[in-house]
C-alpha cells in the first residue's frame, strides 16, 4: 500500500465491473460513473472501534463528519474537508442546529429512535449528500486539474433533484440538468423543482417513469458521441444521483452520528450493543451507507430494508433472485418507485469479495433479461445482514394515522413504510429488544395530499397550499419555511421529452 503523507495510508477506488481501472477519491467524485459503466468503491473501509466511536460520541455532527470523510478522502487535507463540511452543515442551513436529530416514538408496543433527515434546505434527507457534494465536486475538479465545466445529469424520483438544483445553483464550474417522471412526483415536489432559481440549472419532464430517465442518463455518461461533443466544449460529464461515491459517503455520517447519538443519551449499555437500522429504500443508496457503516464497526444487528408496492428489492433480498420484470406501481411514496436499485450493484461487489466478472455478469442479465440469481452462499450472507418487508398504500396511510394519533408525531409516505415494515419485523422476529434507528427521509409537507388524507380520513378538498395550512392546523406542526416559500413563485421550466428524447436535451443545453 502506498504512504501518502505520514501514517495516511491513501485509499483507492475501483470500478464495480474492471477491477483495472484505480483512481482517487477526486477522480471518482468528478467523473461519478466509471466509463464502462461501472460503479466506484472503495478499495478498503476504515475501521471503528468502540472507542473510535466513543470519542465521536462526545464530538457535534460536523466533527463526525470531518473524522470519517478525512478517513474516505486520503487526497484531501483536513483543512480542506473542514471547509466542505463547515459549508454545508453550518451555519443556519439545517434548521434547528444538529442536522440529523433523533426523536423516541412509539408505535404500539415498539420503541422507534426516528433519525430525522430533512431539516434542511429542500426538506427531504438528499439535503445531507447534496449540500456537501458541490464543495467535494469544486474540490474533486481542482485535483485532477481540470478546468472543465462539470454538466451534472440528474434522473430524480422527486427528491434528489430539487436537492442537487439547490445545492448546485450558481455553483461556479457546473451546470445542472434535472430529468423526472412526469407523472411520477408529487405536485410539491414538481414545484420544487420548476421554480428553482439559478443561473445554470435546467429541467425536463420525461414521459416515462424513474428507471426510463435513470437508464437514459446512464445511457448519456456513455455515449461516446455524446462526450466528445461535451470535451470540445471544455466541459465533462458528473453525476449527483448516489452512483456518485461523493453522494453515498456523507450518508454513512448520520449512522454513525446516530449510534454516537444514542451512546451519548446513554442508550447504549455496553461495548459492541447492537442497533437496528430501518431504511425506506429506493435506489439502495440510503441503506447501502448503513451497511458501509457496519462493515467499519457500528454494530448493527439487521439492516431492515423497507420497499413500498414495487417490491423487487425485498423479494431479492429474501429469494437471491432480482426481477424487475413486474408491473411498475406509482404509489404515495414516489421517491420509492423504482425497480432497478442502481447502488445494489456495489454491494453485490463487496459481497463477492470484489469478482468484477460476476457482477458484470449479473449486471448485463439485468439490462438484457431483467432478471438474475445469485449464489446459494451469497443468498445466506443476504440474510444474515438484511431484513426485507415491503408495504402497499393503504397500509402506508394506515401507519400515518396509527403514529400520529398514540405518538402525536407525523411522518411522511416514506418514513410510514419504514415504520411499517419495522412493526411487522417486530411481529415476525419477536426482536423487541434491540434498539432501532428507523430512518426518516422526508418532511409530510412534501406530500400534504396524501399525509392530510391518512390524518383527517379520506381525501380533502383543496389547493397543496391550503392543504399545508389544513395540515399545519390540524397537527400543530409547522409548515417548513421552503414549503411555504413557494407558493406565488414563478414557473421557470415547463418542457417534456420522451426517453428517447434525453439526449437532445443534454445537446441542447450544452449549444
Ligand atoms: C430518495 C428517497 C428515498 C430512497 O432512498 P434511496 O437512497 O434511493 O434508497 C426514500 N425516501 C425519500 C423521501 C427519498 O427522497
Amino acid at each position: 500500500m502506498k504512504k501518502q503523507k505520514k501514517g495516511v495510508v491513501s485509499l483507492k477506488y475501483t470500478s464495480t465491473r474492471d477491477s483495472g481501472r484505480i483512481v482517487s477519491a477526486a477522480q471518482a467524485i468528478s467523473q461519478g460513473i466509471s466509463e464502462e459503466g461501472g460503479l466506484f468503491v472503495p478499495s478498503q473501509l476504515p475501521k471503528y472501534s468502540y472507542e473510535d466511536l466513543t470519542a465521536l460520541s462526545k464530538c457535534s455532527y460536523q466533527e463526525r463528519a470531518v473524522r470519517i470523510l478525512k478517513d474516505f478522502l486520503t487526497d484531501f487535507s483536513e483543512e480542506e474537508i473542514r471547509e466542505c463540511v463547515e459549508n454545508a452543515y453550518g451555519g443556519d442551513k439545517f434548521s434547528g442546529g444538529h442536522p440529523a436529530p433523533l426523536t423516541l416514538q412509539q408505535n404500539g408496543d415498539v420503541n422507534m429512535y426516528m433519525l430525522e433527515l430533512w431539516h434542511g434546505p429542500t426538506c427531504a434527507f438528499k439535503d445531507m449528500a447534496l449540500q456537501i457534494l458541490p464543495h467535494l465536486l469544486t474540490k474533486s475538479l481542482q485535483k485532477i486539474h481540470s478546468d472543465k465545466t462539470a454538466l451534472i445529469l440528474v434522473a430524480t424520483s422527486g427528491d434528489t433533484g430539487k436537492a442537487a438544483l439547490e445545492g448546485f445553483k450558481d455553483v461556479a464550474g457546473t451546470r445542472v440538468l434535472v430529468f423526472y417522471p412526469e407523472n411520477g412526483v408529487s405536485p410539491m415536489q414538481k414545484l420544487q423543482m420548476n421554480t428553482q432559481e439559478g443561473s445554470n440549472v435546467a429541467v425536463c419532464a420525461i414521459e416515462g417513469n424513474f428507471d426510463d430517465a435513470q437508464t437514459g442518463v446512464k445511457r448519456i455518461f456513455t455515449n461516446e458521441a455524446v462526450r466528445a461533443q461535451l470535451e470540445a466544449r471544455n466541459m465533462m460529464f458528473s453525476s449527483a444521483n448516489s452512483i456518485n461515491w461523493g453522494r453515498l459517503l456523507p450518508q454513512i455520517v448520520y449512522h454513525i452520528s446516530a449510534y454516537c447519538d444514542l451512546m451519548a443519551t446513554g442508550e447504549m449499555d455496553y461495548e459492541g450493543e447492537e442497533i437496528n437500522i430501518v431504511v425506506p429504500t429506493g435506489n439502495f443508496g440510503n441503506i447501502l451507507a448503513a451497511y458501509y457503516a457496519k462493515e467499519m464497526g457500528l454494530p448493527v444487528h439487521k439492516l431492515i430494508c423497507a420497499s413500498n408496492a414495487n417490491n423487487v428489492l425485498t423479494d431479492f433480498l429474501r429469494t437471491g433472485v432480482y426481477d424487475r420484470n413486474r408491473p411498475f406501481h406509482t404509489t404515495i411514496s414516489p421517491s420509492m418507485d423504482i425497480l432497478v436499485s442502481s447502488n445494489l450493484e456495489r454491494l453485490l461487489y463487496h459481497l463477492t469479495g470484489g469478482n468484477t466478472q460476476k457482477v458484470a455478469g449479473w449486471m448485463q442479465q439485468l439490462s438484457e433479461t431483467g432478471r438474475y440469481e445469485v449464489d446459494e452462499d451469497m443468498k445466506s450472507v443476504l440474510k444474515d445482514l438484511f431484513w426485507a418487508g415491503f408495504c402497499d398504500d393503504e397500509a402506508t396511510k394506515n401507519t400515518i394515522h396509527e403514529i400520529f394519533s398514540v405518538e402525536n408525531y407525523l411522518v411522511d409516505t416514506h418514513t410510514a413504510v419504514a415504520a411499517n415494515v419495522y412493526k411487522q419485523y417486530v411481529e415476525q422476529t419477536e426482536d423487541r429488544t434491540t434498539p432501532t434507528v428507523v430512518v426518516s427521509t422526508a418532511s409530510p409537507y412534501k406530500f400534504p395530499k396524501d399525509v392530510l388524507s391518512a390524518v383527517a380520513g379520506g381525501e380533502q378538498p383543496g389547493n397543496e397550499f391550503q392543504q399545508i395550512a389544513q395540515l399545519a392546523s390540524l397537527t400543530g406542526t409547522p409548515i417548513p419555511a421552503p414549503i411555504e416559500g413557494l407558493q406565488g413563485k414563478a414557473i421557470r421550466f415547463q418542457n417534456t421529452c420522451r426517453p428517447d428524447g434525453m439526449t437532445e436535451a443534454v445537446l441542447a443545453m450544452i449549444r
